[in-house]
C-alpha cells in the first residue's frame, strides 16, 4: 500500500469511529496534503468551517497558519497539516480523554507519514503528541528532539489571533522553523 492509501485507510477509521462521532458535530477532519511531508502541523480540533467542510485549518486561524507558511517558502505541497483531535466537540476545547481516544490516529499519521518536523500548535497538540503538559509563555520556539524527529511547540493561530504579544511570538517561532530548513 502507498502511503496516500495508508493515510486513507486511517482517515476511513476516523469518519466511522462511533466514540467519536456522538461527542462532535459535523464532519471528520483527519487532515491533508503530502503523505511524503517533511514537516507535519499538528492543531487541537477542527473549528465550524472545518467541520463543515472536512478540510484543516481553513478559518481564520487557518488563514493565519498558511499565510506563515508560506512566508517561510513552505509550499502546502510539502506539508501535512492536521489536528490532535479530529471532530469539532460539542463543547468548547477537546476533554483529555477525547485527546487520548484520538491520540492513536495522531501517532498512525505520523508513523506513516514519518517527517523530520512535527510542529505541535498549542497545549492541547503537545499533550497529545508528547503527553506533557508544557507552559508555552516560557517554552515557545523551543525543539524537542525525540524518536528521531524534531518537535517544535508554537502557539495556536487562534491564541496569536487573539493577543498581539502571541503573534509576534507566533512569527518569531516561524523563524526558528524557517531556519531548521535552510
Ligand atoms: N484549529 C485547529 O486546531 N484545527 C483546525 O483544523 C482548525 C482550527
Amino acid at each position: 500500500m502507498t502511503k496516500q492509501e495508508q493515510l486513507d485507510v486511517i482517515a476511513k477509521e476516523i469518519e466511522l469511529c462511533s466514540i467519536c462521532r456522538k461527542q462532535s458535530v459535523g464532519r471528520a477532519v483527519p487532515g491533508e496534503e503530502n503523505p511524503d511531508a517533511k514537516v507535519v502541523f499538528v492543531g487541537e480540533a477542527p473549528g465550524k468551517k472545518e467541520a463543515l467542510t472536512g478540510r484543516p485549518f481553513v478559518g481564520r486561524s487557518g488563514q493565519l497558519l498558511r499565510k506563515y507558511i508560506q512566508k517561510i517558502g513552505l509550499s502546502e505541497q510539502e506539508i501535512f497539516i492536521t489536528s490532535a483531535v479530529k471532530y469539532l466537540p460539542k463543547r468548547g476545547t477537546p476533554s483529555v480523554k477525547q485527546i487520548d481516544h484520538a491520540r492513536p490516529y495522531l501517532i498512525k499519521q505520523l508513523t506513516i507519514i514519518d517527517p523530520q518536523i512535527v510542529v505541535l500548535l498549542g497545549k492541547t497538540a503537545i499533550l497529545s503528541a508528547l503527553q506533557e503538559e508544557i507552559s508555552l509563555k516560557n517554552e515557545h520556539g523551543k525543539v524537542i528532539k525525540k524518536d528521531k524527529r524534531m518537535y517544535l511547540l508554537f502557539f495556536h493561530p487562534a491564541a496569536a489571533l487573539r493577543f498581539p504579544d502571541l503573534k509576534k511570538a507566533f512569527i518569531k517561532d516561524f523563524r526558528v522553523l524557517q531556519k531548521i530548513l535552510q
